[in-house]
């Protein structure tokens, strides 16, 4: 194993002890689960402690790519595409690529939340020119050995043009300034492995560290199962990561979209202090069919769909993608520390 990724393994362990030494005290302080990559940069630089973790930095080369440098758009409607019709999900009509493209694939004939891709998303919310990419380089490590692994990760980083499950990075939605991460249905369900949980925690701390307020889209299948326990352990390390955000006084919008289950559903995807939903979207924790099998009885109608967790309470508002830029515009104008005109 490389020295880098040894260093990396050395940090799960320190995670798991720091994880299970926080579920033995008391739940929801004295966690250090800090992002191994802050962690790793702290080892190599002396500095590095707090000095510049406070106050307005405008400078943000340090944690973030250059405007415009991501990638060219790899997702499920290529601009230079052949494809000419997409079939619509629910309704199975098929639209022309080109009008779905408009649609943010939205289907123009029943209205349904098609599948959008992580950069799709991105490009839709921001300002023209504005994303830049969080650097958060995490090298990949195959904890169980698991058959074809690297050869999925690899071959899913070419077909989409992502990294890993999750798109993070600064970007502008009307001009406000706002870290936003993305996850990619396209990449594995979404599925919360090492490098996702890491990443996102990476985000909350250089959101803090620049003032930023967060807005998270989640969609997932859950904790990664090729990676074992080690999945699981980034629910508790994303919460921390959550909890410190909020107690330094961080915004944190989450925008939940169809599917958010499993780990990430129970851990960063409900802990927002805004909690908005695009319409239909399945949030759960467990399937309604392992519910079913397991209690016994027939489900309401419309479980765990973003309408019936509006009406209980679990989301705030139902936001159409279409509306979704304005409203999160209209939510960061009004926490914005600025004297209001009166
Ligand atoms: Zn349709």
């Amino acid at each position: 194993m490389r020295d880098k990724e040894q260093l990396y393994v050395n940090h799960w362990y320190e995670d798991l002890y720091n994880c299970f030494s926080h579920f033995l005290q008391k739940i929801g302080s004295g966690v250090k689960t800090m992002s191994i990559f802050n962690r790793t940069k702290a080892e190599q630089s002396e500095d590095s402690a707090g000095s510049k973790h406070s106050g307005h930095i405008s400078d943000y080369s340090e944690d973030f790519e250059t405007a415009g440098k991501d990638n060219k758009d790899k997702s499920e409607i290529p601009e230079d595409s052949v494809v000419e019709t997409i079939t619509c999900s629910a309704c199975k009509k098929e639209i022309p690529a080109e009008q779905m493209r408009k649609c943010l694939c939205v289907c123009p004939e029943c209205g349904a939340h098609n599948k959008i891709s992580a950069k799709r998303r991105m490009h839709s919310l921001v300002d023209p020119g504005t994303f830049r990419k969080l650097k958060c380089p995490v090298p990949f490590v195959d904890p169980l050995a698991y058959p074809d692994y690297k050869d999925k990760i690899e071959g899913l980083q070419d077909k989409t043009g992502l990294d890993e499950a999750v798109l993070l990075g600064m970007g502008e939605i009307e001009g406000h300034k706002a870290m936003i991460g993305v996850m990619g249905s396209e990449f594995l369900m979404a599925s919360m492995g090492i490098a996702v949980g890491e990443k996102i925690t990476h985000a909350f701390e250089i959101a803090d560290k620049y003032k930023l307020p967060f807005i998270m889209f989640t969609a997932s299948g859950g904790a990664r199962m090729q990676e074992g326990i080690l999945s699981l352990m980034q629910m508790a390390k994303t919460s921390a990561a959550a909890q410190r955000f909020g107690e330094r006084g961080g915004l944190y919008v989450v925008a939940l979209t169809h599917p958010t289950t499993g780990g990430v559903s129970a851990s960063f995807a409900m802990l927002g202090d805004i909690t908005i939903a695009e319409p239909d979207a399945l949030i759960g924790f467990a399937g309604p069919r392992v519910i079913e099998q397991t209690i016994g009885q027939k489900l309401p109608a419309g479980f765990q769909r973003a309408e019936f967790q509006e009406e209980h309470g679990f989301v705030d508002q139902i936001v159409p993608r279409a509306e979704m830029r304005e409203v999160l515009s209209q939510i960061l104008r009004l926490h914005e520390k600025r004297r209001w005109p009166l």
